[in-house]
This record gives structure tokens, sequence and C-alpha cells, in this order.
């Protein structure tokens, strides 16, 4: 069984500082880590290479220091890294990085599964995993909380807010996983070891005979106009403390008359 992991590095703090003038995120000088969704999704894939055997390969796009994540997905147990890098990607919206994605896994070649992260923390649209399976004609559940390969289907377990439910699709799918059934495995010695040694493999748009039009700003429909922290409401209150309920209500009614939140 061939498993593609798909991972982002994400800066490690929920504090994101965008470039006012650029609009795009501020990476320089912020810690980075894999984006913990993707960290479950590797772990679900480590578990089922655990339990039917299965050969993982891990995928990143990113600048040359996302090579970090990979290091940490060998060190866990990923057989395969790769990462897709090239100054061609930069200001990819979801679309664009979708479809640099697709090239990648199309370049790994052979796969049953394809696993993301629910989101990233970072970006937060949960668009990539759907539009990757979008652009690759497969069958997809998001926000896995359970992965059971059955033969030549797989069951997949989603909680909802209310309802739980087991969704049965055939391979190859894709998946985006909310959590594992176990937390993230520490990195092995052995892992690390084989992680230090590891030339990461980089991809380039060219590697991939990818359409230079359909990513970076080129392939990116979407324009960030401006980015801003909204301002927070001032939040005046007034208590109506009369001694007639009705003389408190006749104020109250007159206030919200006057800020026109009611009409007569
Ligand atoms: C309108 C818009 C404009 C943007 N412009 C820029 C820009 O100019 N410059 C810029 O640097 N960024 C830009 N971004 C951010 C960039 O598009 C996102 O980081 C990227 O598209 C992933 O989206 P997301 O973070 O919401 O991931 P999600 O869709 O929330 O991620 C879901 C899953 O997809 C997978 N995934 C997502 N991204 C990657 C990746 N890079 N490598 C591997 N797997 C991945 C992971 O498994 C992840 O858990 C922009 C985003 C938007 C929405």
């Amino acid at each position: 069984m061939n498993i593609i992991v798909c991972v982002k590095q994400v800066p490690d703090t929920a504090e994101i500082r965008i470039d006012p003038v650029t609009n795009t995120l501020i990476r320089d000088g912020v810690q980075s880590i894999m984006n913990p969704y993707d960290k479950y999704a590797l772990e679900a894939a480590l578990e089922l290479k655990d339990s039917m055997g299965a050969k993982v390969t891990v995928l990143t796009m990113g600048p040359p220091q996302a090579k970090e994540i990979l290091k940490d997905a060998i060190s866990m147990g990923a057989d395969e890294v790769a990462l897709i890098s090239d100054r061609a990607f930069a200001g990819s919206d979801t679309l664009a990085t979708s479809h640099a994605m697709v090239a990648a896994v199309k370049h790994v070649g052979d796969f049953d599964l394809i696993l993301c992260g629910k989101q990233a923390i970072d970006g937060d649209t949960a668009q990539v995993g759907p539009e990757m399976a979008e652009h690759l004609h497969l069958p997809q559940v998001t926000g896995a909380t359970k992965i059971v390969v059955d033969g030549a289907k797989v069951l997949v377990n989603r909680d909802n807010e209310t309802t739980a439910q087991t969704i049965a699709i055939p391979l190859p799918a894709l998946i985006t996983v909310a959590r594992s059934e176990k937390e993230p495995r520490f990195a092995s010695i052995k892992g690390k070891m084989k992680a230090r040694k590891m030339e990461i493999p980089v991809w380039s748009a060219a590697d991939m005979n990818l359409d230079v039009n359909i990513i970076g700003l080129n392939g990116s429909p979407t324009k960030v106009i401006t980015v801003f922290t909204p301002p927070v409401p001032e939040i005046r209150s007034e208590i109506f403390n009369e001694e007639d309920p009705q003389v408190a209500v006749d104020k109250l009614v007159e206030k919200l008359l006057e800020a026109k939140i009611i009409a007569r």
C-alpha cells in the first residue's frame, strides 16, 4: 500500500503577522512546526504502515527551510520525502497550492491513499485537500478521526458537531485528518539518524512538468485586497434601575429607538 501525506510548515504561534504592503504571511524570524493536523495525518499513515505494511511518502510545498518538517517526518518513520520548492510557487493561493501538490503526487507515481491535515492552522481554509481530490477525481472524506483499510475500500470515522459518521469509500481516495487514533509518536533514534544523513529531494515546477500559469500569483484567482485586525467594538452599558418596571422598559425602548435597533 502506498500512502502520500501532505504536510505544511506553519508558524508555531497563533500570532500570524501579515505584511501590510503585500498582504502575505511574514514567515521570516518565526519558529516553524509541522501543522498539527498534518502530524495527525502522518501518525494515521504510520499506524496503517504498522498494522498492514505501507510505504509512506511525505510531501511539502514551501521554502528551503520547510526541509525541517520533512526531517521530522523521516524521524517519526516516513519512508520517502520531497520538498516542492520553486520561486514560481510564490504567492500561491489554495487553488494554485492544490495544483502544485497534485503535480507532486503525480510525480511520486503510484498511490492508494492521500492524507492531508483537516486544515492548516495559519491559512485555516481547509481547501487544499478537497481541491486536490477534485483535480485527481478521487473520492474524499474530510475531518477523519479513524481510518481502517478493508480490502479495496476504506472506512472513515468523522465527527460532526452533534453526530458521528462512518463512511466507506473505494481506494484510491483522499482523506483529510482531524486526529489520529493515538497521539503522534515521538521521533526514534534510528529515524533521527536516517533524517540527519538524508539528502532531501527538491522538485521544481519544471521537474514536475508543471504549467507555470496554474501556480504562484499567475494561477491564483483569489486576490487579497487587504488584511487587518477588526477594531474591538466599544461596549457601553447603562442600567435602568427604576422603581417602576414600566418606566425602566419605556426608557429602554426609547434608547433602542434612538439607536435605530427597533422602529416605532
Ligand atoms: C487568498 C489567499 C491568498 C494567499 N496568498 C499568499 C501569498 O501571496 N503568499 C503566501 O505565501 N501564501 C499565500 N496564501 C497562503 C497559501 O495559499 C496557503 O498557505 C496555502 O494555499 C494553503 O492553504 P491553507 O493554509 O489554508 O491550508 P489548508 O487548505 O487549510 O490545508 C489543508 C491541508 O492541505 C495540505 N497543505 C496545505 N498547504 C500545503 C503545502 N504548502 N504543502 C503541503 N501540504 C499542504 C496540508 O495537509 C493541510 O493540512 C494565500 C492564501 C489565500 C487564501
